[in-house]
């Protein structure tokens, strides 16, 4: 179905189809709670470095507390590059969360929320799934935010298990420094080859496939 959004000055969208647009847009699943039900889910947003994870993180969070509900945000206390106490993404939006060193504290600390979103959780491992799990049976919504991919390419710690589980999947790029195209992977400048190496630009680019691997 499509709609004519453009304005008008001869009321064609009635009130019947200002009512149907209404309804179309409630059902879009960023919009979480359908009166009445409060059933449980997970959003998974993948992508390789400076693909705009985080970004869209919060932009879903500060939505969720804009209409009022209560969102809880975790990560793993090993990514402390920025801020101890805030998910800072690369323009310097903000949002407050928790460090957590093992990742059962989150149903302790989760109890009584609507929405737990969860930042670099590819430094987790798989045990999270589980506990995940947990909180989308209460009822939460779960919204997952981490590198799908290693810089050797290598599918990343938990992710893999979390997008398989996840009902709706966000694929973000970022561009190819070499060539300017869809990057989809983390290449890493230093010649270091433990699979966890905090860094940003200095340590990472991304590249496309092509210039990636030549
Ligand atoms: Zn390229």
């Amino acid at each position: 179905m499509t709609y004519d959004l453009r304005l008008s000055t001869d009321d064609s969208i009635g009130v019947f189809d200002f009512l149907l647009l209404n309804f179309e847009f409630a059902k879009m699943f960023i919009e979480p709670f359908r009166s009445g039900t409060k059933k449980g889910w997970m959003e998974v947003i993948c992508g390789c470095m400076f693909s705009g994870k985080t970004e869209e993180l919060i932009r879903r969070l500060k939505r969720v507390q804009i209409a009022g509900r209560k969102a809880e945000i975790f990560k793993p206390a090993i990514d402390v590059r920025y801020d101890v106490n805030d998910i800072v993404s690369h323009d310097a939006h903000r949002i407050r969360s928790t460090p957590v060193d093992n990742y059962y504290n989150i149903l302790l600390l989760a109890s009584d929320v609507d929405v737990v979103g969860i930042d670099e959780a590819q430094f987790f491992d798989t045990g999270i799934v589980d506990v995940l799990e947990q909180l989308m049976l209460r009822g939460t919504r779960v919204i997952v935010a981490g590198l799908d991919m290693d810089f050797a390419g290598k599918p990343f710690g938990p992710m893999p298990a979390l997008l398989a589980r996840a009902e709706y999947i966000t694929k973000l790029h970022a561009i190819c420094v070499k060539c300017g195209d869809i990057a989809n992977y983390s290449y890493r400048k230093a010649k270091i080859d433990d699979q966890v190496l905090l860094g940003e630009k200095d340590v990472y680019e991304p590249r496309c496939r092509n210039c990636y691997y030549n």
